[in-house]
């Protein structure tokens, strides 16, 4: 039977680094008219806070206390999000080589996890979210009505994240971006808080070979 859907509900998409969950989450909240969170971003903005400051990326407890009093906003536009750190818009800088190098190693300790994972708990509240990242459907919102583990191959990820950025740099290769995307894969799911993990209750999507539509 077919409900029409009168209350709204929780979409959790989870995955590896570029495996499309940031391409389909917008295009589902975007369908439903509910609101999407990139929660990669803000383990991108405190890492890009974190670079500016010259922290320590070992020191722990420097890093709460960055993430503490960081003020990050996530404004919905149509197709997309604009964030801002401190109300400077950082929208592309958080996108850097480096903030992506160094990015799984600020998000693998537990004070800066502690911290984000209450705001984005906060804005599941009312439900009508569509949420991506790596904890989504196993920490950040178990109650999920709806959970994706999205992946593909290394090699189909790298070529796409190639296309995205050849013109910015020329230099990335698809072998490199594949080792890239390795390293960041292997952090994120080594790491004992929160592990990137597909939640038993997820439904598995290997988008290797189907659209984004
Ligand atoms: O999604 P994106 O590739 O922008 O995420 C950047 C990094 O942020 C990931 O490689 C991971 O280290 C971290 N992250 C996380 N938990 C999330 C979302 C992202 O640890 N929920």
């Amino acid at each position: 039977m077919n409900r029409p859907l009168t209350h709204k509900i929780n979409v959790a998409i989870d995955g590896p680094a570029g495996a499309g969950k940031s391409t389909v989450a917008r295009l589902v909240a975007e369908k439903l008219g509910y609101i999407y969170v990139d929660t990669g971003a803000m383990y991108r903005t405190v890492t890009l806070k974190a670079l500016r400051d010259g922290a320590d990326l070992k020191d722990a407890a420097a890093l709460r206390r960055i993430a503490e009093r960081l003020d990050i906003k996530l404004l919905p536009e149509s197709g997309g999000q604009r964030v801002l750190m401190d109300g400077e818009d950082v929208t592309e800088k958080i996108r850097s080589a480096e903030v992506t190098a160094a990015v799984s190693t600020v998000a693998s300790v537990p004070e800066v996890r502690r911290i984000l994972v209450k705001l984005q708990q906060d804005m599941a509240l009312r439900r009508g979210v569509v949420m991506d990242g790596r904890d989504i459907g196993t920490n950040v919102m178990p109650d999920a009505e709806v959970k994706v583990f999205m992946t593909a191959s290394v090699r189909v990820r790298a070529e796409r994240r190639w296309k995205e950025i050849r013109g910015q740099d020329p230099k990335a290769t698809v072998e490199s971006l594949m080792e890239a995307i390795e390293r960041r894969d292997r952090a994120d799911s080594e790491r004992e808080t929160s592990p990137l993990r597909r939640a038993d209750d997820a439904l598995l999507l290997d988008t290797s070979h189907i659209s984004a539509e």
